[in-house]
């Protein structure tokens, strides 16, 4: 297959590569300025990569031209750190909307197939969230279905969601071309992908603050105490970055299928607390480094204010329905949590554990 990957040197987009260049089947020719987490790929002859932002105007005529000969565009290319939702709003709605718009435009002017990489956000809080007592345990208000879910967003002041606000706008954007000029497409909304490679370091190879599995592992290396954002009672289901690659192969292999389509990409069975999660990582992190004392590392709770600052609102739960995923693709994810976190966290021990302690101030008034 021909395929184009925007954001193809991120997280998800290096081990799709790695995944979709293990034969010779693909010439794939990829967007990214980073080449870091990609650089195995970089000689081999089925893949082109442009070291450029997807809106580089040097690079708008490549980009048409390889949407052109394309069979199928991916589009990974975003802003998707939580931290930046509600401190750098208008750059957030600026990538992961108004950049993307070219794109489809280009999709729908050669009538190629997009796979538009949106996010579980869009479904915002549960209706369960905002009901007392039992009914907060009912899955009719908590499960998260692709085409009947309504999406439930907190108010404009309360800036964490621009990024969901934005990608839904290039949901409805994509679905509407798809109604009014026959744009092929496949909507992607991951739910908690974790694997190497995914984010950074805190305080060591970027700055701000990166999705939980980062901070949390961050702490660990540093020997900082792990923190748990509002008592860390938020939930979130974890799938392997490698099942979640997975369901990506099996849309490409059955067009017919995921077009049209929007897929909840997650692991019911992987759901856990923050909470758990940081417990689960301390035991884990205890287990690969042979160091019991990691087993009591310290975990301290935190205002979201104080953590992200003004205008964060949590998503509470995200448990998503996966039937579609089952019945359209064959796809049923099964590594267990325990399994994903350890792999996932020895992998971050072989890069980072070795000198982690030595070259990091430890954070002061925790
Ligand atoms: N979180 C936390 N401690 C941290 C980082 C994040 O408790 O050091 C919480 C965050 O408030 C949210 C959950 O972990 O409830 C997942 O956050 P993440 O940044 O991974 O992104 P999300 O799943 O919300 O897209």
């Amino acid at each position: 297959m021909k395929i184009v990957i925007l954001g193809c040197g991120g997280f998800v987009g290096s081990h799709l590569l790695d995944r979709l260049l293990k034969t010779d089947e693909h010439q794939i020719v990829g967007w990214d300025p980073d080449e870091k987490k990609i650089s195995k790929h970089l000689k081999n002859s089925n893949f082109t990569l442009h070291k450029k932002y997807v809106d580089d105007p040097e690079t708008q005529s490549d980009l048409r031209q390889a949407i052109a000969w394309s069979d199928v565009v991916i589009n990974l290319a975003a802003i998707c750190n939580p931290a930046e939702y509600n401190t750098n709003p208008i750059s957030v709605i600026r990538s992961n909307l108004f950049d993307v718009y070219p794109i489809v435009q280009l999709c729908v002017e050669y009538k190629r197939w997009l796979i538009s990489f949106s996010t579980s956000e869009v479904y915002g809080r549960t209706l369960s969230s905002y009901v007392d007592g039992a009914a907060y345990d009912n899955p009719d208000l908590y499960e998260l279905n692709e085409d009947t879910t309504p999406l439930i967003m907190g108010p404009i002041s309360n800036q964490r969601w621009t990024y969901a606000c934005a990608k839904q706008m290039v949901e409805r954007l994509v679905f509407a071309h798809h109604k009014e000029d026959g744009l092929p497409f496949t909507i992607v909304r991951p739910l908690n992908f974790f694997g190497p490679r995914m984010d950074y370091i805190p305080q060591r190879d970027g700055d701000g603050i990166p999705r939980v599995l980062a901070c949390f592992m961050g702490a660990l290396l540093h020997r900082q105490p792990m923190q748990l954002v509002d008592g860390g009672t938020a939930r979130r289901t974890i799938v392997s970055i490698y099942e979640a690659v997975d369901a990506i192969c099996r849309m490409l292999q059955r067009p017919e299928r995921a077009n049209g389509q929007i897929f909840n990409i997650g692991n019911r069975a992987n759901e856990v607390t923050m909470a758990e999660l940081a417990e689960r990582m301390r035991k884990t992190y205890a287990r690969i480094t042979g160091d019991a004392s990691f087993n009591d590392h310290p975990i301290v709770k935190v205002t979201s204010e104080r953590f992200y600052g003004e205008g964060y609102e949590d998503c509470d739960r995200r448990m998503p329905d996966t039937t579609k995923a089952r019945t359209l693709l064959g796809w049923e994810p099964n590594i267990p949590l325990d399994d994903v976190l350890f792999d996932t966290m020895t992998y971050f021990h072989a890069e980072y554990g070795e000198t982690a302690e030595k070259e990091v101030e430890p954070i002061p008034g925790e």
